[in-house]
């Protein structure tokens, strides 16, 4: 039977249509044949076509903006925000307007053109996540940029231009609804309940255990209840914390290996979907006790259609318990791409 789940913290609906339950076989997601390393900026000895570099690991040592690295971090060419001046409101023809000023960032987690980040070798997935906490904290700093959003798209699918694989950080000087609305959510259930509503989550998940796909010291991975996509992944921290730049440094390497895992779990369970994977944290700006940071990986195997635009209702035909029990039988661990759709594998 369909059921309406809702979402513990926004309130947001979706609607689990288990009688449209699908296989990961029947998905027909075609991957863009590959364009291939030739005109790509984002592989070595290409680094002069990118702009100046903002920080590199370069484990042999070696000069910026040359080979060498093993993650990589630079402006983005072509920027959504404006890197100069403040966040002035402007008044557009009688209407108000704010200047959009902001940093935009890209990170390239892998010199290897083809190597997909559920590939990478868990010190390369620690060094990127490093990297990216290192700029996050260094944007956090900065008051004109009330919130950071840390993403990554990967497919042409999920809106990524390059193949190359690769993350963005872009800051914006105001904070977006989504974020503000699960910041309010966390509040009244504080409010209501006197504790956090991702731990209660966490530990409710642990106890019930069918939407668990892996648990570590640090992190729980799991498809929340309410998901929007097909095998949505969510990986809550453990610990509760607030602000994504007070995590430690060992947190921080384990996250890499915990994302890797996780993606590569869906690499394997559906032949390297297209998805997105964001950070959800509190901005500095906002003293809140009661938000815990967070991360969403969405597959984008369904498309988002009339009746998703128009109530802001998701259809998943994908029940998360079942999307759970595939990814966990999934090995995370092999790189080969051979034995890809590794459900079948290992049924
Ligand atoms: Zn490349
Ligand atoms: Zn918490
Ligand atoms: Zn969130």
């Amino acid at each position: 039977m369909p059921e309406i789940r809702e979402d513990l913290i926004t309130g947001g609906m979706v609607i689990i249509a288990t009688e449209r339950s699908k296989r990961p076989q029947d998905f027909t997601h075609v991957n863009e044949p590959p364009k291939g390393s030739k005109s790509c900026v984002f592989c070595y000895g290409k680094e002069a076509a990118t702009p100046p570099e903002i920080i590199a690991i370069r484990p042999g040592g070696g000069l910026p903006d040359c080979p060498g690295w093993t993650v990589r971090a630079f402006p983005n060419k072509f920027p959504a925000v404006t890197a100069a001046g403040n966040p002035d409101y402007i008044n557009v023809g009688g209407r108000k307007a704010v200047k959009a000023v902001g940093a935009h960032e890209v990170i390239v987690d892998t010199p290897e053109h083809n190597q997909t980040f559920g590939q990478l070798p868990d010190t390369c997935a620690e060094q990127a996540m490093e990297v990216i906490a290192s700029r996050y904290r260094h944007l956090s700093g900065d008051l004109r940029f009330q919130y950071i959003q840390v993403f990554k798209n990967s497919g042409a699918a999920a809106g990524a231009s390059l193949e190359h694989s690769h993350w963005q950080i872009i800051t914006v000087p105001l904070v977006p609804e989504t974020v503000a609305r699960e910041i309010k959510g966390t509040e009244s259930f504080w409010e209501a309940n006197g504790e956090c509503a991702y731990c209660r989550m966490i530990a409710e998940e642990k106890n019930n255990g069918s939407r668990v796909i892996e648990q570590t010291k640090e992190f729980v991975v799991l498809t929340p209840f309410a998901s929007r996509f097909p095998y949505e992944t969510w990986i809550i921290p453990t610990k509760h914390e607030p602000f994504f730049e007070k995590t430690g440094i060992e947190e921080i390497k384990a996250l890499g290996r915990t994302v890797r895992r996780s993606i590569r779990r869906l690499e394997r369970t559906l032949c390297r979907p297209p998805y997105n994977l964001t950070i959800h944290a509190c901005p500095a700006g906002i003293k809140s006790r009661s938000y815990h940071w967070h991360i969403k990986i969405m597959p984008r195997l369904s498309t988002i259609a009339g009746f998703e635009m128009g109530s802001g209702i998701h259809i998943n035909p994908v029940s998360p318990e079942m999307a759970a029990g595939l990814l966990r039988e999934t090995q995370p661990d092999i790189q080969d791409d051979s034995g890809m759709n590794g459900v079948e594998a290992n049924d």
